[in-house]
């Protein structure tokens, strides 16, 4: 997030990184965080954002990309260990054109259960 930049152009991720809207953290470091998507697709679906507000991958460097697919690495390793899980749809909409609707780039970690997507 820029410093003075007009709050009513914060994204509402920016917000939520600001602690000025709810969310419920999966992981918190110095360069990205992870919560939990407030209109699940399923039961633990979790978005995993970098700290520095930017819409699209391309805007990130080669570092700050490896971490955040780093963290949705863990994150949906973690969703199988916890809620049991057996595999996860990683998902980026990478701008407007590709339905994205918050532009602060966001990694979906979408945990799948056995049989709630194809047959398991
Ligand atoms: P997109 O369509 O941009 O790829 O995904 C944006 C996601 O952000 C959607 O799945 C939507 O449910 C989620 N989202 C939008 N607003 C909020 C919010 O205020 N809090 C949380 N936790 N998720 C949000």
């Amino acid at each position: 997030m820029d410093a003075g930049e007009p709050r009513s152009l914060l994204t509402v991720f920016a917000r939520i990184l600001a602690g000025e809207l709810p969310a419920s953290f999966v992981w918190q470091d110095d360069r990205c965080a992870a919560f939990l998507d407030i209109n699940p697709v399923s039961r633990g679906h979790a978005l995993v954002i970098p700290k520095r507000s930017v819409q699209h991958l391309s805007e990130l460097t080669t570092e700050e990309l490896a971490h955040l697919w780093q963290v949705a690495r863990e994150i949906g390793s973690a969703q199988q260990a916890g809620l049991g899980s057996l595999g996860q749809h990683f998902l980026v909409n990478d701008g407007r054109a590709a339905s994205q609707s918050v532009p602060h780039v966001h990694i979906h970690v979408i945990p799948r259960y056995r049989g709630d997507w194809v047959k398991t």
